[in-house]
């Protein structure tokens, strides 16, 4: 299944975007393009948190029919009776 990721979802304003078939191939072309313009390191990408965020990030916009909710956790709150 294709997902889709632009630089907008993960908090960027400079209107990228990269699709793929797999997180691991998306991952890998945001790596690229965060190294080139968003002025991360290899050392950043690989220590820090922005990868998971991307994955949060494309978790959300990869939904089918999605109405793009940003704020998912609040369904974590409902407590079944
Ligand atoms: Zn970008």
């Amino acid at each position: 299944m294709a997902m889709t990721i632009t630089c907008a979802d993960m908090g960027y304003s400079c209107g990228y975007g990269i699709t793929g078939e797999s997180m691991d191939q998306i991952l890998s072309g945001i790596k690229h393009h965060s190294l080139e313009f968003h002025d991360y390191t290899e050392e950043e990408l690989t220590n820090s948190d922005a990868v998971e965020q991307w994955k949060g990030a494309l978790r959300q916009s990869s939904r089918p029919g999605d109405t793009r909710t940003p704020r998912d956790e609040s369904d974590r709150n409902i407590v079944p009776h």
